[in-house]
């Protein structure tokens, strides 16, 4: 068993009203916590009309794809679908501080210089002393205690998300794949997580897509 995971508390719910560079537009009630076990800000943004069993995405901040529109990554185009859906289907958005798949901001840019050398993702990240995907959800866990989310549909192509959310004492009722955002930048590095990763579900869009004989490097 595992130890019993800490509770965090709520600490301020403000409404923050939402409008993306392609118009769309809502109404995000951002949370922030006391008691995270990893002390960063990470905020949850609730979304649409409460709902019985609520939609959750769990997005890794990604400042290059999220603000910058990096076409390196699909993060920009995966936050902007999750928002809108969640909209629909009444849910919440979990921002976490964990960039670059939790190695941060400066080493995922090495990795990107590495990438521009001839590795993939993974290599770039073992390359820098890292594990191929550093991301963990206790926190998140616990957000969704505080916010009173004991099962959730989860919104995600990647099985690690819902095994340690389940780990963690959620149930998650039902998994939601999110769409495949292939761009010419970003389709070594999505065919490299279909390949190399933990993201199944990626594996099998990609397949749908005929993208995935793309070599990759
Ligand atoms: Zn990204």
């Amino acid at each position: 068993m595992t130890a019993p995971l800490p509770a965090a508390q709520l600490r301020t719910r403000v409404r923050v009203p939402l409008r993306f560079p392609d118009g769309y537009a809502t109404t995000a009630v951002v949370s922030s916590f006391h008691g995270l076990v990893d002390g960063r800000e990470h905020l949850a943004l609730a979304l649409g009309e409460p709902a019985a069993v609520p939609l959750v995405r769990l997005h890794s901040e990604c400042l290059t794809g999220d603000v910058f529109g990096s076409q390196r990554c699909d993060c920009g185009p995966q936050l902007r679908e999750a928002v809108e859906r969640i909209t629909v289907a009444g849910g919440h958005l979990l921002y976490l501080r964990q960039e670059g798949r939790g190695i941060g901001l400066y080493d995922k840019l090495d990795a990107y210089a590495l990438q521009d050398t001839g590795l993939d993702t993974y290599e770039a990240n073992i390359a820098l002393g890292h594990q191929p995907d550093e991301r963990d959800y206790t926190a998140a866990a616990q957000m969704l205690h505080a916010l009173g989310v004991p099962a959730l549909s989860l919104l995600s192509n990647n099985p690690d998300k819902a095994a340690q959310l389940t780990r963690l004492g959620l149930t998650v009722a039902e998994q939601v794949p999110t769409g495949v955002h292939v761009s010419p930048a970003n389709v070594t590095y999505l065919s490299a997580k279909a390949r190399r990763g933990h993201d199944g579900l990626h594996r099998a869009a990609l397949l749908a897509d005929g993208t995935s004989e793309v070599p990759a490097g």
